[in-house]
Protein backbone atom coordinates (compact mmCIF):
# COMPACT_ATOMS: atom_id res chain seq x y z
CA UNK A 1 0.00 0.00 0.00
CA UNK A 2 1.17 3.84 -0.77
CA UNK A 3 1.56 6.24 2.03
CA UNK A 4 -2.00 7.47 1.55
CA UNK A 5 -3.85 4.24 0.55
CA UNK A 6 -2.53 3.59 4.54
CA UNK A 7 -3.27 7.46 5.98
CA UNK A 8 -6.36 6.67 4.58
CA UNK A 9 -6.86 3.36 6.78
CA UNK A 10 -5.17 4.40 9.55
CA UNK A 11 -7.97 7.03 9.80
CA UNK A 12 -10.44 4.60 10.39
CA UNK A 13 -8.01 3.21 13.19
CA UNK A 14 -6.79 5.94 15.29
CA UNK A 15 -7.94 9.61 16.11
CA UNK A 16 -6.58 11.60 13.64
CA UNK A 17 -5.02 8.31 11.80
CA UNK A 18 -2.18 8.94 14.75
CA UNK A 19 -0.69 6.77 17.40
CA UNK A 20 0.70 10.68 18.78
CA UNK A 21 -1.30 14.08 17.72
CA UNK A 22 1.95 15.37 16.90
CA UNK A 23 3.00 13.36 13.73
CA UNK A 24 -0.03 14.38 12.34
CA UNK A 25 1.16 17.36 9.93
CA UNK A 26 -2.40 19.00 10.79
CA UNK A 27 0.18 22.30 10.84
CA UNK A 28 1.85 21.51 7.95
CA UNK A 29 -0.58 20.18 5.85
CA UNK A 30 0.29 17.02 3.17
CA UNK A 31 -0.11 13.49 4.67
CA UNK A 32 2.14 11.66 7.49
CA UNK A 33 4.85 9.29 6.13
CA UNK A 34 4.81 6.08 6.77
CA UNK A 35 7.96 4.88 7.61
CA UNK A 36 9.03 1.48 6.02
CA UNK A 37 12.62 1.44 7.49
CA UNK A 38 15.31 3.47 9.18
CA UNK A 39 19.31 3.29 9.26
CA UNK A 40 21.77 5.91 10.44
CA UNK A 41 20.07 9.28 9.37
CA UNK A 42 17.75 8.06 6.50
CA UNK A 43 14.75 6.53 6.57
CA UNK A 44 12.89 4.70 3.17
CA UNK A 45 8.92 5.64 3.37
CA UNK A 46 6.24 3.29 1.86
CA UNK A 47 6.33 4.85 -1.26
CA UNK A 48 10.16 4.23 -1.54
CA UNK A 49 11.11 7.56 -0.76
CA UNK A 50 14.44 7.92 0.62
CA UNK A 51 14.89 11.44 3.40
CA UNK A 52 17.15 12.49 5.64
CA UNK A 53 15.91 12.38 9.11
CA UNK A 54 15.58 15.68 10.59
CA UNK A 55 13.31 14.56 13.60
CA UNK A 56 14.80 11.28 14.41
CA UNK A 57 12.11 9.75 16.34
CA UNK A 58 11.69 13.18 18.35
CA UNK A 59 15.21 12.56 20.13
CA UNK A 60 15.82 9.30 21.43
CA UNK A 61 18.38 8.43 18.42
CA UNK A 62 21.58 10.10 19.17
CA UNK A 63 23.28 7.42 17.72
CA UNK A 64 21.46 7.49 14.21
CA UNK A 65 18.62 5.08 13.41
CA UNK A 66 19.60 1.35 14.35
CA UNK A 67 22.71 1.48 15.34
CA UNK A 68 24.66 -2.11 15.09
CA UNK A 69 25.66 -1.74 18.46
CA UNK A 70 22.22 -1.17 20.41
CA UNK A 71 20.63 -3.53 17.87
CA UNK A 72 23.15 -6.30 18.77
CA UNK A 73 22.36 -5.56 22.62
CA UNK A 74 18.78 -5.39 22.11
CA UNK A 75 19.31 -9.09 19.77
CA UNK A 76 21.23 -10.71 22.62
CA UNK A 77 18.77 -9.65 25.74
CA UNK A 78 15.73 -10.91 23.96
CA UNK A 79 17.17 -14.36 23.46
CA UNK A 80 17.18 -14.07 27.43
CA UNK A 81 13.84 -13.30 27.72
CA UNK A 82 11.16 -10.19 27.17
CA UNK A 83 10.08 -9.23 30.55
CA UNK A 84 10.58 -11.12 33.69
CA UNK A 85 8.96 -8.41 36.20
CA UNK A 86 11.15 -9.16 38.46
CA UNK A 87 14.91 -7.60 38.94
CA UNK A 88 17.76 -8.43 36.57
CA UNK A 89 21.46 -7.44 36.27
CA UNK A 90 20.79 -4.87 33.46
CA UNK A 91 19.04 -2.63 35.65
CA UNK A 92 21.41 -2.42 37.79
CA UNK A 93 24.44 -2.28 34.97
CA UNK A 94 22.51 1.08 33.38
CA UNK A 95 21.70 2.84 36.72
CA UNK A 96 26.00 2.13 37.67
CA UNK A 97 26.45 3.92 33.57
CA UNK A 98 23.65 6.66 34.45
CA UNK A 99 25.58 7.46 38.14
CA UNK A 100 28.92 7.37 36.15
CA UNK A 101 27.36 10.00 33.85
CA UNK A 102 25.45 12.13 35.99
CA UNK A 103 27.31 12.43 39.37
CA UNK A 104 23.97 14.37 41.78
CA UNK A 105 22.37 11.05 40.78
CA UNK A 106 22.02 9.35 44.27
CA UNK A 107 19.13 6.68 43.82
CA UNK A 108 16.71 6.12 40.90
CA UNK A 109 13.50 4.40 39.63
CA UNK A 110 13.17 3.47 36.02
CA UNK A 111 9.72 3.84 34.50
CA UNK A 112 8.36 3.37 30.62
CA UNK A 113 8.16 7.17 29.65
CA UNK A 114 9.01 10.80 29.83
CA UNK A 115 5.53 11.15 31.18
CA UNK A 116 5.25 8.71 33.84
CA UNK A 117 8.61 10.14 34.78
CA UNK A 118 7.50 13.28 35.34
CA UNK A 119 4.41 12.28 37.09
CA UNK A 120 6.56 10.89 39.49
CA UNK A 121 8.45 12.86 40.05
CA UNK A 122 6.09 15.45 40.78
CA UNK A 123 4.16 13.12 43.03
CA UNK A 124 7.85 12.08 45.06
CA UNK A 125 7.92 16.07 45.72
CA UNK A 126 4.52 16.34 47.04
CA UNK A 127 5.01 13.35 49.12
CA UNK A 128 8.15 14.49 50.71
CA UNK A 129 7.54 18.33 51.32
CA UNK A 130 3.78 17.71 52.26
CA UNK A 131 3.13 20.45 49.99
CA UNK A 132 0.39 20.31 47.00
CA UNK A 133 1.30 23.53 44.72
CA UNK A 134 3.55 23.13 41.89
CA UNK A 135 5.36 25.41 39.62
CA UNK A 136 5.64 24.92 35.84
CA UNK A 137 6.85 27.67 32.90
CA UNK A 138 4.65 28.76 29.83
CA UNK A 139 6.84 27.07 27.09
CA UNK A 140 7.53 23.93 29.07
CA UNK A 141 6.13 20.45 28.16
CA UNK A 142 6.24 17.98 30.50
CA UNK A 143 4.63 15.03 28.44
CA UNK A 144 0.73 14.68 28.96
CA UNK A 145 -0.20 13.86 32.59
CA UNK A 146 -3.10 16.14 34.04
CA UNK A 147 -1.52 18.38 36.34
CA UNK A 148 0.59 19.23 33.38
CA UNK A 149 -1.46 20.25 30.92
CA UNK A 150 -1.99 23.47 32.48
CA UNK A 151 -1.45 27.51 31.01
CA UNK A 152 -1.46 30.33 33.09
CA UNK A 153 -4.81 31.53 34.41
CA UNK A 154 -6.30 34.54 32.65
CA UNK A 155 -7.19 36.23 36.18
CA UNK A 156 -5.71 35.20 39.16
CA UNK A 157 -1.76 34.21 38.12
CA UNK A 158 -2.20 31.75 41.42
CA UNK A 159 -3.95 28.83 39.42
CA UNK A 160 -3.93 27.91 36.26
CA UNK A 161 -6.60 26.42 33.58
CA UNK A 162 -6.16 23.31 32.19
CA UNK A 163 -5.01 23.35 28.22
CA UNK A 164 -6.66 19.70 27.44
CA UNK A 165 -10.58 18.87 27.71
CA UNK A 166 -10.84 16.03 30.49
CA UNK A 167 -8.72 18.12 32.86
CA UNK A 168 -10.37 18.98 35.71
CA UNK A 169 -10.23 22.64 36.76
CA UNK A 170 -9.35 21.36 40.11
CA UNK A 171 -6.32 20.03 39.03
CA UNK A 172 -5.29 23.07 36.99
CA UNK A 173 -5.85 24.96 40.00
CA UNK A 174 -2.83 23.17 41.87
CA UNK A 175 -0.27 24.01 39.17
CA UNK A 176 0.97 27.73 39.16
CA UNK A 177 2.29 28.47 35.22
CA UNK A 178 4.71 31.51 34.79
CA UNK A 179 6.61 32.98 31.64
CA UNK A 180 9.87 32.10 31.04
CA UNK A 181 12.78 34.54 31.49
CA UNK A 182 10.53 36.93 34.09
CA UNK A 183 12.88 37.86 36.95
CA UNK A 184 10.18 39.81 38.62
CA UNK A 185 7.32 37.31 38.11
CA UNK A 186 9.66 34.26 39.62
CA UNK A 187 10.07 36.43 42.20
CA UNK A 188 6.58 38.32 43.21
CA UNK A 189 5.97 34.43 42.80
CA UNK A 190 7.79 32.61 45.42
CA UNK A 191 6.83 35.72 47.94
CA UNK A 192 3.11 35.19 47.58
CA UNK A 193 3.76 31.24 47.44
CA UNK A 194 6.97 29.78 48.01
CA UNK A 195 6.15 28.37 51.24
CA UNK A 196 3.38 26.17 49.59
CA UNK A 197 4.92 25.01 46.55
CA UNK A 198 6.41 21.31 46.75
CA UNK A 199 8.61 21.76 43.57
CA UNK A 200 8.97 24.07 40.80
CA UNK A 201 9.35 21.97 37.39
CA UNK A 202 11.35 23.39 34.33
CA UNK A 203 12.97 22.27 31.43
CA UNK A 204 16.58 23.65 31.85
CA UNK A 205 17.14 23.99 28.04
CA UNK A 206 13.48 24.31 27.08
CA UNK A 207 13.49 22.75 23.59
CA UNK A 208 9.54 21.84 23.02
CA UNK A 209 8.37 25.20 22.29
CA UNK A 210 10.56 26.46 19.63
CA UNK A 211 13.86 26.05 21.42
CA UNK A 212 13.75 29.06 23.73
CA UNK A 213 17.42 28.99 25.82
CA UNK A 214 17.77 30.67 28.83
CA UNK A 215 19.79 33.42 30.25
CA UNK A 216 22.20 31.40 32.82
CA UNK A 217 21.32 33.87 35.74
CA UNK A 218 17.14 32.99 35.90
CA UNK A 219 17.91 29.41 36.37
CA UNK A 220 20.69 30.05 38.76
CA UNK A 221 17.66 32.55 40.68
CA UNK A 222 15.55 29.74 40.45
CA UNK A 223 17.82 27.45 42.28
CA UNK A 224 18.37 29.95 44.84
CA UNK A 225 14.45 30.86 45.44
CA UNK A 226 13.79 27.45 45.78
CA UNK A 227 16.31 26.33 48.10
CA UNK A 228 15.12 29.47 50.57
CA UNK A 229 12.17 28.33 50.41
CA UNK A 230 12.07 24.46 50.63
CA UNK A 231 10.42 23.48 47.30
CA UNK A 232 12.03 20.98 45.30
CA UNK A 233 13.27 21.97 42.34
CA UNK A 234 13.11 18.92 39.26
CA UNK A 235 15.14 19.77 35.93
CA UNK A 236 12.56 18.00 32.81
CA UNK A 237 16.25 16.22 31.12
CA UNK A 238 13.89 14.43 29.09
CA UNK A 239 15.17 16.28 25.97
CA UNK A 240 18.34 17.66 27.46
CA UNK A 241 19.35 14.76 29.48
CA UNK A 242 22.87 12.96 27.70
CA UNK A 243 22.04 15.19 24.80
CA UNK A 244 23.72 18.82 25.70
CA UNK A 245 26.40 17.01 27.53
CA UNK A 246 27.14 13.49 29.40
CA UNK A 247 25.26 15.16 32.86
CA UNK A 248 22.84 17.12 30.61
CA UNK A 249 22.01 21.01 31.55
CA UNK A 250 22.49 20.36 35.00
CA UNK A 251 26.26 19.36 34.17
CA UNK A 252 26.25 22.17 31.40
CA UNK A 253 25.07 25.20 33.58
CA UNK A 254 26.74 23.24 36.94
CA UNK A 255 23.08 23.79 38.60
CA UNK A 256 22.00 20.74 40.55
CA UNK A 257 18.19 19.83 40.36
CA UNK A 258 16.93 17.91 43.74
CA UNK A 259 15.06 15.58 40.89
CA UNK A 260 15.67 14.82 37.36
CA UNK A 261 14.10 13.20 34.63
CA UNK A 262 15.44 11.31 32.00
CA UNK A 263 13.32 10.13 28.63
CA UNK A 264 14.63 9.48 25.23
CA UNK A 265 18.28 9.07 24.90
CA UNK A 266 18.19 6.89 27.87
CA UNK A 267 16.17 4.17 26.27
CA UNK A 268 17.83 4.32 23.10
CA UNK A 269 15.02 3.83 21.29
CA UNK A 270 13.53 1.61 23.83
CA UNK A 271 10.60 2.74 25.70
CA UNK A 272 12.61 4.21 29.03
CA UNK A 273 12.04 6.87 31.42
CA UNK A 274 13.67 7.26 34.91
CA UNK A 275 13.71 9.52 37.53
CA UNK A 276 15.72 10.15 41.12
CA UNK A 277 18.10 12.26 42.28
CA UNK A 278 18.35 13.10 46.07
CA UNK A 279 18.25 10.08 47.96
CA UNK A 280 17.26 11.34 51.09
CA UNK A 281 14.36 12.09 48.59
CA UNK A 282 13.98 8.97 46.62
CA UNK A 283 13.68 7.69 50.25
CA UNK A 284 9.75 8.88 50.49
CA UNK A 285 9.35 6.03 47.29
CA UNK A 286 7.70 2.56 47.89
CA UNK A 287 8.59 -0.07 49.36
CA UNK A 288 11.53 2.11 51.08
CA UNK A 289 8.55 5.16 51.81
CA UNK A 290 4.76 6.17 51.80
CA UNK A 291 4.92 7.56 47.77
CA UNK A 292 3.15 4.89 45.55
CA UNK A 293 4.76 4.44 41.97
CA UNK A 294 4.89 0.81 40.07
CA UNK A 295 5.13 -0.16 36.55
CA UNK A 296 4.82 -3.93 35.05
CA UNK A 297 7.14 -3.64 32.17
CA UNK A 298 9.71 -0.71 34.51
CA UNK A 299 13.37 -2.06 34.12
CA UNK A 300 12.51 -4.27 31.36
CA UNK A 301 15.79 -6.24 30.22
CA UNK A 302 15.51 -5.76 26.45
CA UNK A 303 14.89 -1.99 27.26
CA UNK A 304 17.47 -1.82 29.53
CA UNK A 305 19.85 -2.94 27.38
CA UNK A 306 19.29 -0.98 24.30
CA UNK A 307 19.37 2.55 26.69
CA UNK A 308 23.06 1.27 28.24
CA UNK A 309 24.15 -0.04 24.27
CA UNK A 310 23.58 3.61 23.84
CA UNK A 311 25.12 5.59 26.92
CA UNK A 312 28.15 3.67 26.53
CA UNK A 313 28.98 5.11 23.42
CA UNK A 314 28.44 8.55 24.78
CA UNK A 315 32.02 9.64 25.56
CA UNK A 316 33.22 13.22 25.50
CA UNK A 317 34.73 12.87 22.08
CA UNK A 318 31.58 12.55 21.14
CA UNK A 319 29.64 15.18 22.29
CA UNK A 320 32.67 17.50 21.20
CA UNK A 321 32.07 16.76 17.69
CA UNK A 322 28.55 16.77 17.67
CA UNK A 323 28.56 20.55 18.89
CA UNK A 324 31.13 21.00 15.83
CA UNK A 325 28.41 19.06 13.84
CA UNK A 326 25.77 21.38 14.96
CA UNK A 327 27.73 24.90 13.90
CA UNK A 328 28.18 23.65 10.37
CA UNK A 329 24.16 22.60 9.97
CA UNK A 330 23.09 25.71 11.77
CA UNK A 331 25.24 27.80 9.85
CA UNK A 332 23.90 25.92 6.33
CA UNK A 333 20.39 26.17 7.47
CA UNK A 334 20.91 30.22 7.75
CA UNK A 335 21.43 30.25 4.29
CA UNK A 336 17.91 30.70 3.61
CA UNK A 337 16.90 33.96 4.21
CA UNK A 338 15.46 35.66 7.12
CA UNK A 339 16.18 32.09 9.22
CA UNK A 340 17.82 31.84 12.25
CA UNK A 341 19.13 28.55 13.88
CA UNK A 342 19.64 28.72 17.45
CA UNK A 343 20.97 25.53 18.69
CA UNK A 344 22.54 23.90 21.56
CA UNK A 345 24.60 20.43 22.30
CA UNK A 346 22.81 18.84 19.08
CA UNK A 347 19.40 20.20 19.11
CA UNK A 348 19.09 23.31 16.20
CA UNK A 349 15.88 25.30 16.05
CA UNK A 350 14.97 26.76 12.65
CA UNK A 351 13.00 29.99 12.95
CA UNK A 352 12.24 33.11 10.70
CA UNK A 353 12.93 35.48 13.85
CA UNK A 354 15.61 36.32 16.18
CA UNK A 355 16.64 35.12 19.73
CA UNK A 356 13.56 34.26 21.42
CA UNK A 357 13.41 33.64 25.18
CA UNK A 358 9.59 32.95 26.09
CA UNK A 359 7.36 30.89 24.39
CA UNK A 360 4.59 34.19 23.91
CA UNK A 361 6.91 35.89 21.95
CA UNK A 362 7.35 33.42 18.84
CA UNK A 363 5.40 35.29 15.67
CA UNK A 364 2.81 33.51 13.65
CA UNK A 365 4.56 34.60 11.14
CA UNK A 366 7.51 32.89 11.42
CA UNK A 367 5.55 29.70 12.27
CA UNK A 368 3.80 30.27 8.88
CA UNK A 369 7.20 30.48 6.98
CA UNK A 370 8.39 27.40 8.55
CA UNK A 371 5.31 25.58 7.43
CA UNK A 372 6.22 26.49 4.03
CA UNK A 373 10.01 26.01 4.50
CA UNK A 374 8.78 22.61 5.67
CA UNK A 375 6.76 21.25 2.61
CA UNK A 376 9.53 22.59 0.80
CA UNK A 377 12.29 20.20 2.47
CA UNK A 378 9.65 17.13 2.47
CA UNK A 379 10.23 17.40 -1.91
CA UNK A 380 13.66 17.93 -1.70
CA UNK A 381 13.96 14.69 0.51
CA UNK A 382 14.21 16.03 3.83
CA UNK A 383 12.35 15.57 6.99
CA UNK A 384 11.69 17.97 9.31
CA UNK A 385 9.56 17.90 12.28
CA UNK A 386 5.61 18.82 11.43
CA UNK A 387 5.86 21.35 13.21
CA UNK A 388 7.63 25.27 13.44
CA UNK A 389 7.53 24.67 17.29
CA UNK A 390 9.88 21.61 17.49
CA UNK A 391 13.41 21.53 17.22
CA UNK A 392 15.63 19.62 14.62
CA UNK A 393 17.81 16.53 16.39
CA UNK A 394 21.29 15.96 14.69
CA UNK A 395 22.88 12.45 15.37
CA UNK A 396 26.00 10.61 15.72
CA UNK A 397 24.95 9.44 12.26
CA UNK A 398 24.53 12.76 10.55
CA UNK A 399 28.06 12.59 8.92
CA UNK A 400 29.64 14.50 5.71
CA UNK A 401 27.12 12.83 3.22
CA UNK A 402 24.49 13.77 4.59
CA UNK A 403 25.69 17.56 5.14
CA UNK A 404 26.17 17.57 0.83
CA UNK A 405 22.66 16.43 1.09
CA UNK A 406 21.24 19.08 3.37
CA UNK A 407 23.15 22.19 1.55
CA UNK A 408 21.50 20.87 -2.06
CA UNK A 409 18.35 21.48 -0.72
CA UNK A 410 18.70 24.40 1.14
CA UNK A 411 20.15 25.86 -1.65
CA UNK A 412 17.19 24.12 -3.74
CA UNK A 413 14.51 26.33 -1.60
CA UNK A 414 16.75 29.52 -0.95
CA UNK A 415 15.24 31.37 -4.43
CA UNK A 416 11.60 30.70 -2.62
CA UNK A 417 12.80 32.78 0.44
CA UNK A 418 14.57 35.73 -1.21
CA UNK A 419 11.63 38.11 -1.36
CA UNK A 420 9.92 36.63 1.40
CA UNK A 421 9.14 39.39 4.69
CA UNK A 422 10.38 38.25 7.79
CA UNK A 423 8.06 36.87 10.21
CA UNK A 424 5.59 39.36 11.96
C1 LIG B 1 9.25 14.07 25.40
C2 LIG B 1 9.20 14.78 26.70
C3 LIG B 1 8.36 14.36 27.75
C4 LIG B 1 7.39 13.23 27.58
O1 LIG B 1 8.03 12.02 27.33
P1 LIG B 1 7.18 10.81 26.65
O2 LIG B 1 8.16 9.70 26.60
O3 LIG B 1 6.74 11.31 25.33
O4 LIG B 1 6.05 10.54 27.57
C5 LIG B 1 8.43 15.02 28.95
N1 LIG B 1 9.26 16.05 29.12
C6 LIG B 1 10.08 16.50 28.15
C7 LIG B 1 11.00 17.63 28.42
C8 LIG B 1 10.05 15.89 26.90
O5 LIG B 1 10.83 16.35 25.92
Amino acid sequence: MSNDELFKEALTHFPGGVSSPVRAFRAVGGTPKFFKRAWQCWFEDEDDKTYLDLCMSWGPLILGHANPDVINAVSEAMKEGLTFGAPTRRELALARRIKAMVPYMEKLRFVSSGTEAVMSALRTARGFTKRDRILKFDGCYHGHSDGMLVKAGSGLVTFGEPTSAGVPAAIGELTSVLPLDDFGALTRYFDEHGMDTACVIIEPVPANNGLLLQQLDFLKTLRELCTRHGALLIFDEVISGFRVGPSGAAGLYNIQPDLVTFGKIIGGGMPVGCYGGRKDIMAVVAPDGPVYQAGTLSGNPVAMAAGLATLELLTPALYADLDHRANLWSKAFEKIPGLHCPHIGSLLWPVFQESVKRADRINSGSITQFNHLHRLMLEQGVYLAPSGYEVAFLSAAHGAEALVKFEQAVTAVVPEFSNASPGV
